[in-house]
């Protein structure tokens, strides 16, 4: 049995311990992890990186792909993790527990603004600037989850499932409503198409977003990819863009 003496030392160890982990960590019970925040073009500022919402099945020839009608569906919305961004590209770890991981490039939004039911004529003020991201799919749990009723999260929110591009400005850019959205696999074209082809502009998504959920400032929307998904192994090196936007590179490893 422990002697009353060393109780009491005992307890006084375990107070100091805790107050070196508080002040360590800022009050939190360990020290909270770092922001989230991609790179702004042109700038030595970062942008912070609240949430991520994607959106699925919004070019038609990518829905069709997949055995949608593209005519019929409202869009809808999906979410990866923050912490799953690869800032500004590089290296993209084959996941585990797949073996068929395909390549989406699309159009990001980084809102500066969020809110309620914004209406799409009010859009454009919430926006900061657009990356060029690529949505990483375990297409294989993917389906499996499909089929089975349950979430997308394992096909679509795993570990550096979210390769994004520093954020060009809309103040130097302006709002892209056309040009090329195109990715290639060392070197070969694989996925065209244009942001005209959109199902649901981007203010139009936001409107349907903010109906739902509240964007808030730093969430960024991946607005959906258009035709020529596909897998990708490793050692193949992914370089996409939209036009007018930027580019992002990847290498699978
Ligand atoms: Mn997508």
């Amino acid at each position: 049995m422990l002697s009353k003496y060393l109780l009491t030392s005992l307890n006084q160890t375990r107070k100091k311990l805790d107050v070196t982990q508080q002040s360590a960590s800022g009050g939190y019970v360990f020290a909270p992890p770092p922001q989230a925040s991609l790179p702004v073009r042109g700038t030595t500022q970062r942008f912070p990186v609240h949430r991520i919402y994607c959106v699925g099945r919004n070019y038609a020839e990518h829905a069709i792909e997949m055995g949608h009608d593209p005519k019929r569906e409202a869009p809808f919305f999906f979410q990866k993790n923050p912490d799953t961004l690869v800032p500004d590209g590089g290296k993209f770890p084959y996941p585990d527990r797949s073996t068929d991981v395909h390549h989406e490039l699309e159009l990001v939004v980084a809102l500066a603004r969020g809110g309620r039911n914004i209406a799409p004529k009010d859009a454009a003020a919430c926006i900061f600037g657009y990356a060029v991201g690529l949505d990483m799919t375990r297409r294989d749990l993917q389906g499996e989850a499909k089929k089975l009723g349950r979430p997308w999260e394992v096909g679509k929110a795993f570990e550096q499932a979210a390769p994004c591009s520093a954020i060009e400005p809309a103040s130097r850019i302006g709002h892209p409503a056309k040009g090329a959205v195109w990715l290639d696999v060392n070197g070969e074209r694989r996925q065209t198409g244009d942001l005209s082809q959109l199902i649901w502009s981007v203010p139009e998504i936001i409107g349907h977003l903010s109906a739902l959920f509240e964007p808030k400032p730093g969430d960024l929307i991946f607005t959906g990819t258009p035709a020529g998904v596909g897998p990708v192994k490793r050692g193949d090196r992914l370089h996409g863009g939209v036009e007018g936007v930027g580019e992002l590179k990847i290498e699978v490893v």
